[in-house]
């Protein structure tokens, strides 16, 4: 791991991002603020519907249009705010210097095209690289990304790949143009445990050996554990924890992070046939249209007091980096003041 929080490369500030439905305008991202450092592993976790995979969606320019809108906030790349940049400047960015995979390979994978032609198109598009360069470079990146006898498998389709091999393939063009930043959104849950492990490996490799800065969307506390330098918890919408990856999992403030943790499987040992404990916290993340003025968490947690459905708590500073929105929170920081 490794991390200078002190040179941003990434600076998203009050982001909010707003959809039209049947129940009329919903806030999915509620005034987020984050910033991403060169060479750095960000996770963003939380169950589905917290909103972590529409802020990549936010970061890359692409909130799904027309219903989706960004109403304010910034998204800074090495200062450049990407929120008021032209449809051409983002099309420019997006595979160039910001890429982005995915969950499923084979939905991203066109099923027509040779992998290596696949590879070859984000070259030729952003680098200008002529047929033989981007052959070679192809190649070159299918080798990196460790997909055996690259010379043959360059000219092979995506149905002829395993999944984890496909989910190299996606990883394999997302850095072909050498971006600063890949987001990884959920890119092992399509794979099976032991694809998983090696896929995570093999992205903390390329980030050593390219310092290409990750952020890495996840539901999985374990994934967290594995990969990250900083955390940030998300519950609809909302940033609730942020702080570095030693602070999430041992001094985790939050009561939702609290329960995200409780929620990996433990082997408890000593009888027979091992088995795992799963904790689970109780409810669903509420539909976003019935948020109230409070804690969006609070139908949720077994803390919760009139205040917390009065109003929403404001973010409390609890070490360098470390900052929760609860609370139950506030006390501790009118102790340190
Ligand atoms: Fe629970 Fe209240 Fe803290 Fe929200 S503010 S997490 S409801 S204790």
């Amino acid at each position: 791991m490794n991390a200078n929080p002190a040179i941003a490369l990434l600076e998203v500030e009050t982001l909010q991002v707003e959809f039209d439905t049947w129940d009329g305008r919903v806030r999915v991202i509620e005034s987020l603020t984050f910033s991403l450092a060169a060479g750095e592993t960000l996770c963003i976790v939380g169950e589905s519907g917290c909103g972590k995979s529409m802020t990549a969606l936010a970061v890359m320019g692409l909130v799904p249009q027309p219903t989706g809108h960004i109403t304010s906030g910034s998204v800074r790349l090495s200062g450049e705010d990407l929120v008021r940049a032209s449809a051409a400047r983002l099309q420019q960015m997006r595979g160039n210097e910001i890429s982005m995979i995915f969950q499923e390979p084979m939905t991203s994978l066109n099923p027509v095209y040779t992998v290596g032609e696949q590879i070859a198109e984000a070259l030729r598009l952003h680098r200008g690289l002529g047929r033989n360069a981007a052959r070679a470079r192809a190649i070159e990146m299918l080798r990196a990304v460790h997909i055996p006898e690259p010379e043959r498998r360059v000219e092979e389709y995506p149905h002829q790949f395993s999944g984890g091999m496909r989910q190299r393939v996606m990883i394999a063009i997302a850095l072909a143009c050498e971006p600063k930043i890949l987001i990884a959104d959920e890119p092992t849950t399509a794979l099976d445990v032991t694809v998983q492990a090696q896929i995570f490996d093999l992205l903390e490799e390329l980030r050593e050996t390219r310092g290409t800065a990750i952020i890495l969307i996840t539901h999985d506390m374990g994934a967290v554990a594995e990969m990250a330098d900083r955390v940030i918890v998300m519950y609809a919408g909302r940033k609730v924890e942020e702080g570095r990856v030693e602070d999430i999992l041992e001094r985790p403030a939050h009561p939702y992070t609290r329960g995200l943790l409780a929620c990996r499987p433990t082997l408890v040992l000593g009888h027979p046939g091992a088995r795992t404990e799963l904790a689970e916290i109780p409810g669903v993340v509420p539909p976003l249209h019935q948020l109230g003025a409070g804690c969006a968490f609070a139908p949720r947690c077994a803390h919760a007091m009139p205040r917390c459905r009065e109003s929403a708590p404001p973010q409390t500073g609890l070490a360098a980096g470390h900052a929760a929105a609860c609370w139950l929170l506030e006390p501790r920081q009118a102790a340190a003041a």
